[in-house]
């Protein structure tokens, strides 16, 4: 197999559809005479070359130069123009050899239904007019150049549908996310418990569920001024993420109140979550600053915990409602504890 590069690699693809010079023929005969002929004739034209003798060669030809247009003799010893036409149009997916115009050249009158039915794109009956070879060559290489703009018009079309559906999950993601804490919203979560209630419904398994309160949040508030709040509440968050498992939802329910969701967990576990979570939160040291120095405050919170199946419990509302009873009592029992309902 031989190439003949007749123009810099920076001459190919020009615009789409228009010019066609410095486009890659591969020509495959066995008569050697047809291929010089062809070289000749298109001499003009300022396409590169690639030779090859049989259609084994030129299949991997095909991979190593990828060639524009096919120029195959039907009649080759070992595989034959029909035959590498046939390969070529089985595999023209984006994975295989993409789309090539092919067209064959025989001797015989007979096979031109044949030729075309093969997925041929064009025909041509030695011994050809040149100036007839010239013409099907430049039609059949422009129709490339059409298909190779359009496929990347698609792959463009591809990158931005792409990009458009990230911006969308990013979108998404915002909307159902709380700045300050970075948990998900009170809107979301309603979907959450939708979902996980009906599977907890049909799978007969329990979700557990409890409310958090800060507790006396306005006096840090007041004392520490709002800013110093906001930290609280993100230093409560975190400490409550990291209190429970992956699978647990945790979301902020309002102001400093957040709502965790518990699938599979039973009243026992969902009271253990609880309690890790509220002796997290008293375990919380934060500096704040003052105009004596820095100083150290704590905190506390108050948790009311529920669990469906229940007696009380038997919609996601209910759920909900019973940990909110539940923290109540937490708050009138004296805050800084964990109420379940039983
Ligand atoms: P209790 O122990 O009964 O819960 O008392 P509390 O002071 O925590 O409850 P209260 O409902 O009286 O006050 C809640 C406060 O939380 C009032 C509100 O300004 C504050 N708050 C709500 N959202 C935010 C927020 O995003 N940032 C800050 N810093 N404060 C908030
Ligand atoms: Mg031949
Ligand atoms: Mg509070
Ligand atoms: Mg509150």
């Amino acid at each position: 197999m031989a190439v003949r590069r007749k123009t810099l690699e920076s001459a190919r693809r020009e615009e789409p559809g228009g010019s066609v010079k410095g486009r890659r023929l591969l020509v495959a005969d066995d008569d050697q005479l047809i291929v010089s002929q062809i070289r000749q004739a298109l001499s003009g034209s300022e396409y590169e070359f690639v030779e090859c003798a049989d259609g084994t060669e030129v299949l991997s030809a095909i991979r190593q130069h990828h060639p524009d247009l096919l120029l195959l003799d039907v009649e080759m010893p070992g595989l034959g123009g029909v035959e590498v036409c046939r390969i070529v149009k089985a595999n023209q997916g984006s994975s295989g050899f993409g789309f090539i115009p092919v067209i064959l050249m025989t001797a015989r009158r007979t096979g031109k239904v044949e030729g075309l039915e093969l997925g041929a794109d064009d025909y041509l009956i030695k011994p050809f007019d040149m100036l007839e070879l010239s013409a099907r060559v430049k039609s059949m290489l422009r129709l490339k150049a059409l298909q190779d703009a359009l496929m990347e018009k698609n792959r463009e079309l591809d990158r931005a549908n792409k990009e458009l559906e990230e911006k969308r999950n990013e979108l998404l993601q915002l909307s159902r996310t709380d700045g300050l804490t970075g948990l998900i919203n009170r809107r979301h979560f309603e979907e959450r418990l939708g979902a996980e209630f009906a599977r907890s419904e049909r799978y007969r398994a329990p979700l557990s569920c409890f409310l958090l309160d800060i507790d006396h949040f306005k006096k840090v508030n007041d004392t520490w001024g709002h800013p110093f709040g906001d930290v609280v509440l993100r230093e409560v968050a975190g400490v409550a993420r990291r209190a429970l498992r992956d699978v647990d939802i945790l979301a902020r329910y309002g102001g400093e109140e957040l709502v965790a969701l518990l699938p599979e967990t039973s009243p026992e576990e969902a009271w253990r979550a609880a309690e890790r979570v509220r002796m997290g939160v008293e375990a919380m040291r934060l500096t704040a600053q003052t105009e004596e120095g820095p100083t150290t405050v704590r905190c506390t919170a108050s948790i009311g915990v529920s669990t469906f199946p229940s007696e009380s419990v038997g919609s996601a509302d209910a759920l909900v409602q019973a940990a909110d009873d539940c923290l109540y009592a937490a708050k009138e029992g004296g805050r800084n504890q964990v109420r379940q309902a039983v």
